[in-house]
């Protein structure tokens, strides 16, 4: 029984304190904090209701101030802090577990505010302070990353003696009806789709212009959709963990609208991240933006349709090749309806509640910051069979890719 903090009252938030509050024998203390508290109010009232949770607060704070976060930290023993808020937040939430010796687990690697560049350097760099502090960083426990690095080690440890190809494949087969909206933070999501691509192979990162490489991928239950090469964090830590693989992309599926209003809007320069002059205030494009979208949390009333999400693999098993895959597919109407959120806050909240129950079940243990792909899988598999999130397994197939 632990005392557990959530930081980040959005749509993750959300699904992470309902599925949180639905395990009393684990977390038997839960409290909410964010920026606006009357966000945290309203989910916690939601879950206490679902749940019957005897034992859940709200509280506010800024996530950016380093004293702030230890006071509240102080005041309320959390055993861990699951953080949820945004990728900015990840150093100074885990300077703050640091001064109080609380254990730390996100979804999203840091990401510096005035620079669209995300890389594990900054979180790997607390290594050795968290081992002498006694404490586990769990880094990256949603579902990609997540889930697809804990699928990767499952097939590592299961059914491979080599992997070779890694193609991570990500599809939102939903539609919630609106003409453009994100399913995460929209500040965040754009960022991160319109970089340059990235991808590993033979022992490199090759580059790619944003949506370069295209192939059409079929999706479980959901059929053809338009896939596109992307960066996405879990590559470095992956090919770092399993050096036998040759090549591993990532891939994600975007519709023409999709992509036409993305061009509309980078071309009008509204997904800009420099602040501009606007009537005596300076104001980021992209976060103006980020205000004037739907609220990625309250998309789910009507939405309908699935995500599938799942590892595709190559590789070598007692000397005979082998192909592999892996995935998950969630209704969107099915998560609005346990939780009032849609399916990819879904996706991202239950595996870092699950996250959170290893460590403090003691199924994960260590000191240091890990990437979820190092822990034993075998536990945390077991439980997204039966929190919502169940997974299936092909072999010797056409992998497409
Ligand atoms: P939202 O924007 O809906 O929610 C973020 C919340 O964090 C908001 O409630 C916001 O408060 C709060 N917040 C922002 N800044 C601060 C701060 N300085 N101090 C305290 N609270 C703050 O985002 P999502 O719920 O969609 O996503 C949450 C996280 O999950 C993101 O980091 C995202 O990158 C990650 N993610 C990971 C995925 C994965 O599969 N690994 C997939 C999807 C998301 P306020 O409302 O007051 O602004």
């Amino acid at each position: 029984m632990s005392k557990l903090m959530i930081i980040g009252a959005g749509g993750v938030g959300r699904v992470v304190t309902f599925k949180c509050a639905a395990h009393p024998e684990v977390f038997s203390e839960i409290m909410l904090a964010s920026r606006t508290k009357s966000k945290c109010d309203t989910i916690i009232a939601d879950a206490a209701k679902a749940t019957g949770h005897q034992k859940l607060s709200a509280a506010r704070v800024d996530a950016d101030n380093v004293p702030e976060l230890v006071a509240l930290i102080r005041e309320f023993k959390p055993a861990l802090v699951l953080h949820v808020a945004l990728p900015y937040q990840d150093l100074t939430i885990m300077d703050a577990c640091l001064e109080t010796g609380v254990h730390y687990l996100d979804t999203a690697n840091y990401e510096p505010i005035d620079e669209a560049k995300f890389e594990y350097s900054w979180q790997w760099a607390y290594q050795d302070r968290f081992k002498a502090a006694g404490i586990i960083g769990v880094l990256g426990c949603g579902f990609d990353p997540g889930v697809t690095s804990i699928f990767t080690a499952h097939a590592a440890k299961h059914h491979f003696d080599e992997i070779h190809y890694l193609d991570i494949v990500d599809c939102n087969g939903g539609d919630h009806g609106k003409a453009f909206a994100t399913n995460f933070n929209p500040e965040i999501n754009i960022r991160e789709i319109t970089q340059n691509g990235r991808y590993w192979e033979n022992g490199e990162w090759v580059e790619t212009k944003p949506f370069e490489i295209k192939k059409v991928l079929n999706y479980p239950n959901i059929g053809g959709r338009d896939s596109y090469v992307l960066y996405h964090e879990e590559l470095e830590s992956l090919v770092k963990n399993y050096p036998t693989i040759k090549r591993a992309r990532f891939w994600m599926t975007f519709g023409q609208e999709y992509l036409t209003h993305l061009r509309v809007i980078q071309n009008i320069g509204m997904a800009g991240i420099e602040p501009i002059e606007y009537q005596g205030q300076q104001i980021v494009p992209l976060q103006f933006l980020k205000a004037v979208l739907p609220d990625p949390g309250k998309l789910g009333d009507n939405y309908v349709g699935e995500t599938s999400i799942g590892c595709r693999i190559k590789g070598i098993k007692d000397g005979e090749e082998q192909t592999y895959y892996i995935w998950n597919n969630c209704s969107h109407a099915k998560a609005f309806e346990e939780t009032g959120a849609q399916g990819v806050s879904y996706t991202t909240g239950v595996p870092a509640m699950i996250g959170a129950m290893m460590v403090l079940t003691g199924k994960w243990t260590g000191a240091g910051v890990y990437n979820v792909e190092e822990f034993n899988p075998d536990p945390f598999m077991e439980k997204l069979m039966v929190e919502g999130l169940p997974w299936n397994e092909q072999f010797d197939i056409d992998l497409e890719v």
